[in-house]
C-alpha cells in the first residue's frame, strides 16, 4: 500500500465541542480592537477631540497626546491579557509583517514594570534590512521604520498561550520613502479625497468635507485535508499543484456551486467569522463556489485602508484555522489545473462623509448627472490606465489566471449593463428616445436623463464591471494585498475626475452648467468606446475582437509590470505624491524578483518530484511490467505455455511505452536544469523573460508526461494524493 493510500484511513474531522447556546455577534464584535469608542472610553476628551481632529483635518497631535494614548492602549490591551506589542506592517512581498516586543521595562533588580511610551507607539524600528526595498535602502543604512496609522485600529491577536497587541503601521525609509503597500494606499485616498471635492464641489455640494473610496473584498480559497497537503511538495513549497492529472469528476456537473456546505467546512466558516468578528471584520457571506472544494467570503464593505487590513488578517486567520479542523487553506490563484482558480473581486466605490455612495444613481436628474460625471471619469481612467490596473494585479500566481478560460482575461475593459450603456450612448447622440419604460423619463431642454437605480444586469466574466452601485474588480489574484490594485484605481480616477472637472468648468463659463456636463460626459463616452465591452470576455471571439480595437492583451507578468516604468505612469503618480519615481521603479524591480523567486522554487520543486518520486514509481512498474513479461515468456519455453501472439505484442508495447514515458520525463527534466543553470548568468528583467517564454511551457510539458504517468502506473506505487483525492474526499 503507498503512503497516499494509508492516508485515506485518517482523513475525518476533528471532534469539536458542540456550542449549545452561540453568542450574538453583535455582543462580542470588535470586542479585540482599539477602535474610535474604546479610545474615548480610555483618553480625556481634550486628546480624543485632538484625536478626532487629527483623523478629519490632519492636525498632528502632541507628543503628550500620544503618550496618553498610548497608555491608555496598553493598559486596555494588558487588561485583555497582552503582555506584547508589536508595529504590524505590510512590506512590499506582500504579506504581513511584525516584530514583537514585551511591554516590560526594568525599574530596579529583578524588578520590572509595563509600560509604553507615545514615541514607542509612534514609531518602531525593526531591524529590517531584509525586507526588499528594491534598491531605495543599501544594506548599510538598512534602517526601516514602522510609523503607526491611527487610520486603522489596534487589535489583539490571541494565540492559546497568550495575546499580543497589534498596531497598524506604515513602513518607510529613513528618508521617508514608502517601503510598504499601506503608505501607498493612503496616499492614494488623500488624492482622490482631493480631486473628488474638487468636481462635488462644482456640482454645488459645499458640505461634503471628505470623500474617500471604499471597498469590499470577495475572497475565494480552496479548503483541501491536511494529510494530503503534507504528502505533496508542491502545495507545501509553491501553493499550487505542479503535476497531477485531472479527476474524471471535475466541476463539469457544476454540482458544487452555492450547494449545502459540509459540515466539516461549516465548522470551519463559523469559527473563522467569530474570529474575525472579535476582530471588527465585518464578514458577510460564505458560500460555495464553482469547483471542488472551493469556497468564498465576502465582507460588508469599508474605507479602503480598513477593508486592505481587514482582508489581511482574515486570510491569516483562514490559514490558520483551516489547521485547527485538519485543513489547509489554499490561498494561491491556481492551486489545480483543469479547474477554476481563485480571484478576490474587488468592489470598488467612492463616498463622501455624509453617507453618500459617489456611484450611487441618485433620485433626481441633478444626482444623476453628478453620478455620471463620476462614471465618465472612471471610464476615462480606465480607458487611459488599462495598463496600470493590469500591472496591479501581474504576479506569478495570476498569470495562470487571467486569460485562462474561467477568469477575466489579460485584456481590461468595463462593463456598464444595458440601461447605462443606452443612457451613454444617448447622451452622445443628443437626443430624445425612449430606452426602455421608466429608464428615461425627461431629455428635455437640459437632456437630464432620469433612471432607476436598480440595474441589476450582471456579466461575471468583465474584468471591471458596474454593478449597480460600485466596480468590480475581477482580475485581483486570491493572494494578493488588494492595496496595490487599490492604489492603482484611486490614482487613475482622481487624475480623471479633475480632467472632467476641469472640463465641465471651462465649457460651462460660469452658466449652463447641466448642459455643459452632458457635453463632457457625451464626449468622454464617445473617446472610451473602445474599452467598454458588454459580451463575454472569455470568448475567443473578445480577443479577436479586441485586438481589432487595439486593446492591450498582455499575458506576461514581466511586460505588464514593465508598464509601470512608463513615462506617463511615472509622472501620474509623482504628480498625485502617491509613487515617487524611485518607489515605483523600486517596486518594479522587487515585483519581477519575487516573480522570478516564485518560478525557480516551483520549478525544483517539480525536478524533486519528478526525481525521486515520480521516476521511481515509474520504475517500481516498469520492474513489474518487464518481470511478468520475462516470466511469461520463460513459462512458455519451459513449459510450452500458449501465449496469444496479440497479448504478448501488447505487453511489450505497454512496457516500451511507460520506458518512453519515463525517458521524456526525464529528459524534459534534464533540459529544465540546464534552462535554470543559463538564467543564473541573466540579469532579472531578462530571467524574467526567459522563463515566461521557456520555462512555463517545459514545466507544462513534463507535467503533460507526468499525468499520463500517473494514469497507468500502479496505484500502489504512486505516492502523490491525486486530484480526485484531493478535490473530493471531505
Ligand atoms: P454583487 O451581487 O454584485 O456581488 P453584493 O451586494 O453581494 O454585490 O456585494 C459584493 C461585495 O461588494 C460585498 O463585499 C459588498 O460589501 C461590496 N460592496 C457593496 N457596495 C459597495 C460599495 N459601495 N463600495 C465598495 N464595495 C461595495
Ligand atoms: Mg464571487
Amino acid at each position: 500500500m503507498s503512503i497516499r493510500q494509508e492516508v485515506l484511513f485518517k482523513i475525518k474531522s476533528v471532534e469539536l465541542d458542540k456550542v449549545k447556546n452561540p453568542k450574538k455577534v453583535s455582543s462580542y464584535f470588535a470586542e479585540n480592537t482599539f477602535g474610535i469608542e474604546t479610545m474615548r472610553r480610555h483618553i480625556s476628551p481634550g486628546t480624543f477631540a485632538a484625536f478626532k481632529a487629527w483623523m478629519s483635518e490632519g492636525k498632528i497631535i502632541t507628543l503628550e497626546q500620544a503618550n496618553e494614548i498610548a497608555n491608555a492602549m496598553k493598559n486596555w490591551a494588558i487588561a485583555k491579557g497582552a503582555s506584547y506589542y508589536t508595529h504590524w506592517f505590510q512590506p512590499m512581498t506582500g504579506l504581513t509583517a511584525e516584530k514583537h516586543d514585551s511591554f516590560i521595562s526594568i525599574t530596579g533588580p529583578g524588578k520590572v514594570i509595563e509600560k509604553f511610551s507615545g514615541n514607542k507607539l509612534i514609531q518602531g524600528e525593526p531591524d529590517a534590512s531584509s525586507f526588499p526595498s528594491g534598491g531605495i535602502r543599501a544594506t548599510f543604512e538598512a534602517r526601516g521604520y514602522t510609523a503607526w496609522d491611527p487610520s486603522s485600529p489596534a487589535f489583539i491577536i490571541e494565540s492559546k498561550l497568550g495575546k499580543t497587541l497589534c498596531i497598524p503601521s506604515i513602513f518607510i525609509s529613513y528618508h521617508g520613502e514608502a517601503l510598504d503597500k499601506k503608505l501607498p494606499l493612503l496616499r492614494s485616498d488623500e488624492a482622490l479625497n482631493k480631486s473628488a471635492l474638487g468636481l462635488l464641489r462644482l456640482f454645488g455640494r459645499k458640505d461634503v468635507k471628505k470623500v474617500f473610496s471604499t471597498c469590499g473584498p470577495e475572497q475565494e480559497y480552496f479548503l483541501i485535508d491536511k494529510y494530503y497537503y503534507d504528502l505533496r511538495q508542491d502545495l507545501v513549497m509553491a501553493g499550487r499543484t505542479l503535476i497531477g492529472a485531472p479527476s474524471p469528476k471535475g466541476q463539469q456537473l457544476e454540482d458544487q456551486y452555492f450547494g449545502t456546505i459540509k459540515e466539516r467546512v461549516v465548522n470551519f466558516m463559523f469559527e473563522v467569522a467569530q474570529e474575525a468578528y472579535k476582530l471588527g471584520i465585518p464578514l458577510m457571506t460564505r458560500h460555495n463556489e464553482v469547483a471542488p472544494h472551493q469556497y468564498e467570503f465576502a465582507p460588508i464593505f469599508e474605507e479602503s485602508n480598513l477593508a486592505a487590513d481587514h482582508n489581511q488578517l482574515l486570510m491569516e486567520l483562514m490559514k490558520k484555522i483551516a489547521l485547527r479542523h485538519g485543513l489547509v487553506c489554499l490561498l494561491h490563484e491556481k492551486p489545480f489545473a483543469g479547474i477554476n482558480g481563485s480571484g478576490k473581486h474587488l468592489n470598488w466605490s467612492l463616498a463622501d462623509d455624509k453617507g453618500n455612495n459617489l456611484l450611487n444613481p441618485g433620485q433626481t436628474p441633478e444626482d444623476n448627472l453628478q453620478f455620471l460625471a463620476v462614471l465618465a471619469a472612471v471610464l476615462r481612467a480606465v480607458h487611459l490606465h488599462a495598463d496600470l490596473l493590469r500591472a496591479s494585479v501581474a504576479m506569478a500566481g495570476n498569470e495562470h489566471r487571467l486569460g485562462a478560460n474561467e477568469a477575466p482575461p489579460a485584456i481590461i475593459s468595463v462593463f456598464l449593463g444595458q440601461q447605462l450603456t443606452s443612457i451613454l450612448n444617448m447622451i452622445e447622440k443628443g437626443v430624445k428616445s425612449k430606452v426602455s419604460k421608466g429608464d428615461i423619463i425627461d431629455l428635455g431642454m437640459d437632456r437630464l436623463p432620469k433612471f432607476n437605480k436598480d440595474t441589476t444586469d450582471r456579466n461575471r466574466t468583465s474584468p471591471f464591471a458596474f454593478t449597480g452601485t460600485k466596480f468590480e474588480f475581477r482580475a485581483v489574484g486570491s493572494s494578493q494585498n488588494i492595496s496595490t490594485p487599490i492604489t492603482v484605481i484611486n490614482t487613475i480616477i482622481a487624475e480623471s475626475l479633475d480632467y472632467v472637472a476641469e472640463k465641465i468648468r471651462k465649457a460651462s463659463g460660469g452658466k449652463n452648467f447641466n448642459s455643459a456636463a452632458l457635453k463632457v460626459i457625451s464626449a468622454i463616452a464617445r473617446e472610451t468606446k473602445k474599452i467598454r465591452f458588454e459580451g463575454n470576455n472569455y470568448a475567443e471571439e473578445w480577443v479577436k475582437e479586441a485586438g481589432k480595437r487595439s486593446l492591450p492583451n498582455v499575458a506576461a507578468t514581466y511586460a505588464s509590470l514593465k508598464d509601470l516604468t512608463k513615462e506617463k505612469n511615472i509622472a501620474l503618480f509623482e504628480k498625485y505624491k502617491v509613487f515617487s519615481k524611485e518607489e515605483l521603479i523600486a517596486r518594479y524591480h522587487i515585483w519581477i524578483h519575487m516573480y522570478n523567486l516564485t518560478l525557480e522554487i516551483e520549478a525544483n520543486t517539480l525536478k524533486e518530484m519528478v526525481n525521486a518520486s515520480v521516476v521511481p514509481a515509474g520504475y517500481e512498474y516498469e520492474k513489474l511490467l518487464a518481470a511478468t513479461l520475462h516470466e511469461l515468456v520463460s513459462l512458455k519455453k519451459s513449459s510450452g505455455l500458449k501465449l496469444d501472439a496479440a497479448a504478448l505484442k501488447d505487453k511489450k508495447e505497454h512496457l516500451s511505452d511507460i520506458i518512453a514515458k519515463i525517458y521524456y520525463v526525464r529528459r524534459n527534466t534534464l533540459a529544465m536544469g540546464r534552462l535554470l543553470e543559463r538564467a543564473r548568468k541573466m540579469n532579472n528583467e531578462k530571467r524574467a523573460q526567459l522563463y515566461f517564454q521557456e520555462l512555463r511551457p517545459l514545466m507544462e510539458h513534463i507535467r503533460k508526461h507526468v499525468d499520463q504517468l500517473e494514469c497507468v502506473v500502479s496505484d500502489d506505487a504512486w505516492d502523490l494524493p491525486k486530484y480526485r483525492e484531493m478535490l473530493f474526499i471531505k
